[in-house]
């Protein structure tokens, strides 16, 4: 890397799908765009488009002043400005060869010019191009939708510079927040080649052996840790159109490949292109919804759409009964009836199928994995399965029905190596099919995770839903992993009394400080509202009230404890979750974090410190000179009442559940040692917060927001029962019976009011119907 290389701004060719979300993506990071097409009516329309769609690719509104929109006839010239170029015009060679050729004249020496193709070879992209430029040439092969997938594939060739090469992928690592894969340059690249024939061969399978759309989706969705969306339901929002446009690629250009059948559409598939039901862009695929608003599936054979009817099979229903993904995946490989022989006839044909492409699109299986994980959101990579279902077991079953293993693989079990990764002296190794032998995967500081800790034997202590792990250099870690659902790590007892645990564990190991995170999906959805429900039951209201209580305490020992507390927070982070941070001394969190003070939607106000929290970020944040000025409430008041989760970090920022000295990292692998750096670096000088006094706007503020909720319900904006919430809301963020303008009120009456609004709120029977219908429907009620 030389110290020139820098990247200041950046051009995107194309105003598409692909070029204007990742202009939008550009835009997230903080980087000036330039977007370009074909003229300036289309990249306007490219750009505006982009800012309705679904789910919203940028983080904030406001980041899109970053990006300029220009036109190839007019302003060519400003391609000098820019280190970076990147193509993502129409997949056709011809058309990308023609461009390259009428931009390379005005671009500078230095810049990076790659291109977004899903399968062009890079062979054929830099065939007619200038030595010099093709070597600073290369594929950055973002996947849909940029801003939420984590992958881009790297194709190189064999002039590319390596300087660059490196330059590039450390921008797009640490810039970007992406993971990027070397992928050898053959059709479609790693993830599209085992993740389209995963997809084409279900659907064969699904018509060979007669299941039903939804029963397929079932079989292949969360349930075995691939997204909810799961095969039919994916297809529909990608398109029908462009995946078998993929699948047509593997088709005409792996002649050689031995499944090369599998990648043909099925002739009820050609149909379905031909009536134009490509999916969720027209509004029918294999899912459409009925004019009553009822979700139907098609039939293979007819085409005709019916209701959709999940079947009930007992494999499913075994698999259920295990709350990690990976042991139901076990249960299913091994079950036997109809789904559970389809899931094998999948599972077992993909890896064979992976197994026997690897050498060709990939130097290592960690990259396959890698890719798989990233670009289409699977859990686990192929191999990572592999090992989940056990090697020599799956094999044995494997030959029953006659299949041929890649002969690396005879080799490894010749060997009686049965695994493909494993942990010699204390670091994961992968299988390296080169070598035939096992290789260490190269541990980067910036990417460290829990796991690795434990892995270096520094887990301290196992709690059911916690754990302290020791993140060394005198950082106490507290991981979440819930032990009833750990992709939300409700707040649970074990979290509150590991997190005590940890307070005293440092005081007498004399530690610098503690950092607060989790390896999964998200930081935690809230608190445990099964345990809430049994005690509303019950009319326990001691029991609810010690509850809260102790949260409030743990919480609040937290924050003035004499050491610095670091929460790294990522995913969804509600209710209780936001509690928990809002009480550390920095927040360092992942840009794709999901905060909101929800607890309206179940008939609640937030328990445990949330309403003190809003109001203090957003007292020092508004920094009125009026005492108890109202807008600090008011807004206080908007984004509890309406339970607003902030759909981004940057969002969280602006609405005050982020503090201005906290600190958005937008690459989530480097979360944890992002957050430990900064424990480390506060404990140099390290002062406690002071307990905070607030002036609020008392009965008079009350009063206006009480007006408010009367008009909201005579508009029929919200219900009785919300009103009657939101009362007590107001109660609480105007000070209460104590606070005003001019009589301060401290951080314990205000958990006292809130607490005792959160109590009674308990008392009524339309918070329990709405606690009882999020459990059930996960979603919340009005009523
Ligand atoms: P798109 O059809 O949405 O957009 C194509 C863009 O190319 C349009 O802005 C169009 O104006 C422009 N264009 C067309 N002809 C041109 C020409 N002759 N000169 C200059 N510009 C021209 O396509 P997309 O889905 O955004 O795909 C763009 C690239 O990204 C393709 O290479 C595609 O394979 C790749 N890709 C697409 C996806 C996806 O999911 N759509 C995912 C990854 C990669």
């Amino acid at each position: 890397m030389t110290d020139r290389m820098k990247i200041n701004k950046v051009a995107v060719l194309g105003s598409g799908v692909m070029g204007a979300q990742i202009a939008a993506h550009f835009a997230n990071a903080g980087v000036h765009v330039l977007v370009f097409d074909l003229d300036q009516k289309i990249v306007d329309e490219g750009i505006a488009k982009s800012l309705k769609l679904k789910p919203d690719p940028y983080y904030d509104r406001d980041v899109v002043n970053k990006i300029t929109t220009l036109n190839y006839s007019a302003h060519l010239e400003r391609l000098g400005e820019c280190d970076w170029i990147i193509e993502a015009i129409a997949e056709k060679l011809e058309l990308k060869v023609d461009l390259y050729n009428r931009i390379i004249p005005h671009i500078k020496k230095n810049t990076i010019l790659t291109s977004n193709t899903s399968g062009i070879s890079i062979s054929q992209l830099i065939k007619e191009m200038d030595k010099e430029i093709s070597k600073r040439f290369f594929i950055t092969h973002f996947f849909n939708p940029p801003r939420y997938m984590k992958l881009v594939e790297i194709v190189s060739s064999n002039i590319t510079d390596l300087n660059h090469l490196k330059f590039l992928k450390d921008f797009i690592e640490n810039k970007l927040g992406k993971g990027t894969v070397d992928a050898k340059d053959t059709p479609n690249f790693i993830a599209n080649r085992i993740g389209v024939y995963g997809m084409m061969l279900t659907i064969n399978e699904a018509l060979n052996s007669n299941i039903s759309i939804e029963d397929v989706d079932a079989v292949t969705g969360t349930l075995i840790g691939r997204p909810k969306s799961a095969t039919f339901r994916t297809a529909d929002i990608v398109g029908l159109d462009t995946m078998t446009y993929v699948a047509k690629t593997a088709y005409d250009k792996c002649v050689d490949d031995s499944e090369r059948d599998i990648f043909k559409n099925p002739k009820f598939l050609d149909r379905m292109i031909k009536n134009g039901w490509l999916g969720q862009k027209t509004k029918q695929g294999f899912y459409k919804k009925s004019d009553e608003g009822i979700i139907q599936s098609i039939d293979f054979d007819t085409l005709e759409y019916k209701n959709v009817n999940k079947k009930r099979y007992e494999s499913i229903r075994v698999a259920r009964e295990n709350i990690k993904f990976e042991d139901r995946i076990k249960v299913l490989a091994y079950f036997d009836d109809k789904i559970s022989s389809f899931f094998w006839s999948i599972i077992s044909k993909t890896l064979l199928y992976t197994s026997h492409c690897a050498d060709s699109i990939s130097d290592n299986i960690v990259s396959i994995d890698r890719a798989m994980r990233w670009g289409f959101g699977w859990e686990l990579g192929p191999f990572e399965i592999w090992d989940i279902i056990g090697l020599e077991k799956s094999v044995k079953k494997m030959k029953t029905s006659g299949i041929k293993l890649p002969s690396w693989i005879d080799k490894m079990l010749e060997s009686s190596n049965f695994s493909f990764y494993k942990i010699i002296n204390k670091n994961t190794h992968y299988w390296c099919f080169k070598k035939n032998r096992y290789k260490p995967i190269l541990q980067d500081d910036k990417n460290l995770t829990f796991n690795f800790y434990k892995k270096q034997n520094n887990l301290i202590n196992k709690h059911w839903s916690a754990s302290m792990i020791d993140l060394d250099d005198g950082i106490l870690g507290v991981e979440l992993h819930s032990v009833l659902k750990a992709e939300l790590n409700p707040i649970d007892g074990s979290i509150i009394e590991t997190l005590m645990n940890s307070l005293n564990w440092v005081k007498n190991n004399k530690y610098k400080g503690i950092v607060i995170s989790g390896d999964g999906i998200n930081f935690s959805a809230g608190a445990n509202l099964n345990l809430i429900l049994n005690a509303i039951c019950k009319k326990d209201w001691d029991g609810i009230d010690m509850l809260i209580k102790s949260m409030q305490n743990a919480l609040q020992n937290l924050r003035f404890i004499d050491f610095p507390i670091v929460s790294a927070p990522y995913g969804l982070v509600l209710g209780g979750g936001y509690e928990t941070i809002g009480a550390t001394d920095k927040i360092i969190a992942a840009a794709e974090s999901y905060i909101g003070l929800v607890e309206v939607g179940v008939g609640l106000i937030p328990g445990a410190g949330g309403n003190l929290r809003m109001i203090s970020n957003l007292t020092n944040k508004i920094k009125s000179i009026v005492p108890g000025s109202f807008s600090i409430c008011q807004n206080a008041f908007e984004t509890i009442g309406f339970a607003k989760v902030a759909t981004s970090s940057n969002r969280a920022m602006k609405m005050g559940y982020l503090r201005e000295h906290d600190r958005i990292v937008i690459n989530r692998m480097h979360l944890l040692s992002e957050a430990k750096k900064e424990v480390i670096s506060m404990s140099l000088d390290y002062k406690p917060p002071k307990n905070e006094m607030f002036k609020l706007p008392g009965s008079s503020g009350r009063l206006v927001l009480e007006g408010t909720l009367k008009g909201f319900v005579k508009s029929g904006k919200i219900s009785e029962h919300d009103a009657k919430i939101g009362k007590k809301l107001a109660y609480v963020l105007t000070g209460g019976s104590k606070g005003g303008p001019f009589s301060p009120v401290d951080e314990k009456y205000l958990l006292d009011i809130e607490r005792e609004a959160f109590l009674s709120l308990c008392g009524e029977q339309k918070t329990k119907e709405r606690i009882e219908y999020m459990l059930r429907n996960g979603k919340p009620l009005r009523n």
